[in-house]
């Protein structure tokens, strides 16, 4: 009997299996075509300058959405796109498409983009941005690349060699999620890193949380006496991003402000700018 359930609990797993693969071969498939279509969006969020609170950019974040499938976000499709080597094509395009946007915002924005950790051991990478940039008009030292800890720990040499030759034709390189990977407090001094972006995690939770507030205080401590810029992620409270600005982080990215929307409908956000008003914006709070 007990041969007779353990098979029959091995069948529940070899079902379950099939069904995952399947899902993620059928997944696979409609990315390919998403990407062969131009079916891959790119959707902008602000980036605050806090002690201002006046836009200094936007972060370009992909953007898919499936007849079948409906939305899958982007933690769930990029990985698919690293694994079956369509990675390189898809950053191609939405670097391309958000450099475009871009050249037409005012000089002092900036363009902040998430890198694979495949194309940091790419060493023809950075002649593709470059060539990217000049096809857009979009100045070097107005473009972030996004990239993660985790990229680093894999190949540092690989990703010092490319870093560098992104540095040296002044594109800015930030590292994502920080706190969250293998924080190798050294890769701050030996890669060419000019902003931090304090992970989400921390951010959501620093008012009910002493930790995270104490993780984000040492961030801002250390960034500071490396010379090194510091954005915060996931700033969705009035309290938190007051805070935050106390205690000198420079830059702000969260739904306080704005989730990431079509380029076209950020337009007004970049106008309003320019008439030297201040997110986030009284007309969106309520009134009375
Ligand atoms: P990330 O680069 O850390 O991007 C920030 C994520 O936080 C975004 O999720 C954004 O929508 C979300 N977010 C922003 N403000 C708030 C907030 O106030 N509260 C909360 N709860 N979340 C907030 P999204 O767009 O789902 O992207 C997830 C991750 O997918 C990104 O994390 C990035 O690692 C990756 N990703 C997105 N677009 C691209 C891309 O074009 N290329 C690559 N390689 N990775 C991408
Ligand atoms: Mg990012
Ligand atoms: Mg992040
Ligand atoms: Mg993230």
């Amino acid at each position: 009997r007990a041969k007779t359930s353990g098979r029959s609990v091995y069948r529940f797993f070899e079902m379950e299996m099939d069904a995952s693969i399947l899902h993620r071969t059928l997944l696979e498939q409609r990315l390919r075509s998403a990407l062969a279509e131009d079916e891959i969006q790119v959707h902008f969020q602000p980036i605050l300058d806090l002690a201002s609170r006046k836009i200094r950019g936007f972060e370009a974040l992909a953007r898919w959405s499936d007849r079948d499938f409906g939305h899958v976000p982007p933690n769930q499709f990029i990985p698919i796109a690293e694994d079956c080597g369509i990675i390189s094509e898809l950053t191609d395009r939405l670097l391309r498409e958000a450099c475009r946007v871009a050249s037409k915002w005012p000089e002092h924005m900036f363009l902040s983009f998430n890198v694979s950790p495949v194309q940091l051991h790419d060493h023809t990478f950075p002649l593709k941005v470059m060539s990217i940039l000049a096809d857009s008009g979009l100045s070097p030292d107005r473009l972030i690349l996004e990239i993660t800890e985790t990229s680093l720990f894999k190949n540092p040499r690989a990703a010092k060699a490319v870093l560098e030759q992104l540095a040296e034709a002044r594109i800015q390189i930030a590292l994502d999620d920080f706190g969250t990977g293998h924080s190798s407090l050294g890769y701050l001094r030996d890669f060419p890193i000019s902003k931090v972006k304090i992970d989400k995690s921390f951010t959501l939770h620093m008012e009910d949380d002493a930790e995270c507030a104490a993780i984000i205080d040492a961030i801002l401590v250390l960034a500071k006496g490396l010379g090194i810029e510091t954005v915060a992620e996931g700033i969705e409270q009035p309290a938190v991003m007051a805070k935050l600005t106390e205690s000198g982080c420079q830059f702000g990215q969260g739904f306080l402000f704005g989730a990431a929307k079509a380029a076209a409908r950020i337009d007004e956000m970049v106008a309003e700018q320019g008439s030297g008003a201040t997110m986030p914006y009284a007309r969106d709070e309520p009134s009375g």
